[in-house]
């Protein structure tokens, strides 16, 4: 079965850019960039990476955020994670990335984003991976950054596929949004959202209703309510799980009580994913593994989640249909 998952063709749908950055190569840019990190080597910076609560977490994440300032940063950030994503036999991938992380300390939005399609084209060109890049907009902030946020990225919309919602959820709930979401709706973006993660379902049922999501990033806390479990069933809304995030950040306190495969008994779409990957204690194959060790997947189930992961892409119909077919061939 692990052989299974390494070979099986997959697609990854929730990776945040910034939380692919490994210590090896945030020390290698804060050097070059003469950026100072309250790090003394990589083996320090290293054990900072095993932090014990969510502010040990920001902080590493945050001074790592301040090492990147150059086009060239931001392109080797993105072209290390496509590389792992081409070894682990990842064919499509839709990024996220955070433009306010960098704009609030004065790096153009530009600089970010020239960075990271040159290494997505470079990807598709080079490991024959596939991408679309969504715009996270950080919900500790405010609805107006937000606005002017998703301005920049309308400014781009050949290069954004769509806007997304991310950072601290309790006390910042989806409605805080609404205007953001219906002006990127009209100018054709697709819509996801983080929801349910920390959040109660309610904020579950806002995305889907006030935001109109086409796809719900986490979504576990929606369990705890039949009616909305239904209604995205009924919807087929896809859920982009995260299982070793989950783990590391306490919203799951035991892998072998993790929802995946309850949401798969129940119908649900839901999909495996990574989150923040050189955080989270792995990529998306270590994800994988741990739901097939933990919550004994079966075969079917395994190749479901891949198909699962297809489906509930961005592509185009036609695509999503090659890479099925590339899932039977495979997996056979
Ligand atoms: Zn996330």
């Amino acid at each position: 079965m692990e052989e299974l998952i390494r070979k099986i063709p997959k697609a990854e749908l929730h990776i945040h850019i910034e939380g692919s950055f490994e210590p090896e190569l945030m020390f290698e840019i804060a050097k070059r960039n003469q950026v100072s990190i309250p790090y003394k080597s990589v083996d320090d910076l290293r054990k900072a990476y095993n932090f014990n609560n969510l502010q040990e977490f920001l902080d590493i994440y945050y001074a790592g955020a301040n090492a990147l300032q150059n086009e060239a940063d931001f392109y080797d950030l993105t072209y290390a994670y496509m590389l792992k994503a081409a070894e682990q036999n990842i064919l499509h991938t839709e990024i996220f990335f955070d433009p306010q992380t960098h704009t609030e300390r004065g790096i153009r939005f530009e600089t970010v984003l020239s960075g990271i399609c040159h290494a997505l084209e470079d990807s598709r060109k080079n490991l024959g991976v596939s991408s679309n890049l969504i715009v996270c907009i950080l919900r500790h902030l405010s609805a107006v950054s937000g606005m002017e946020t998703l301005e920049m990225a309308i400014r781009h919309k050949d290069k954004i596929i769509g806007i997304g919602l991310d950072s601290s959820e309790v006390g910042h709930p989806p409605v805080k949004f609404a205007e953001v979401y219906k002006r990127a709706k009209e100018e054709g973006f697709v819509l996801v959202a983080h929801a349910g993660e920390e959040g109660p379902p309610e904020f579950v049922w806002e995305a889907l209703n006030v935001l109109q999501i086409d796809r719900l990033d986490h979504g576990n806390r929606s369990l705890e309510d039949e009616s909305l479990v239904a209604e995205l069933v009924k919807r087929n809304i896809a859920l982009t799980v995260c299982p070793l995030s989950n783990y590391k950040l306490a919203v799951v306190k035991d892998l072998t009580k993790h929802p995946l495969k309850l949401m798969l008994d129940k119908g649900m779409f839901a999909t495996i994913n990574s989150d923040d990957p050189a955080y989270f204690g792995g990529y998306l194959n270590e994800n994988y593994q741990a739901m097939y060790r933990n919550l004994n997947l079966s075969k079917e189930e395994i190749i479901r989640l891949a198909k699962n992961s297809f489906l509930a892409s961005f592509l185009p119909e036609a695509k999503k249909q090659r890479y099925l077919n590339l899932i039977d061939e495979i997996a056979g």
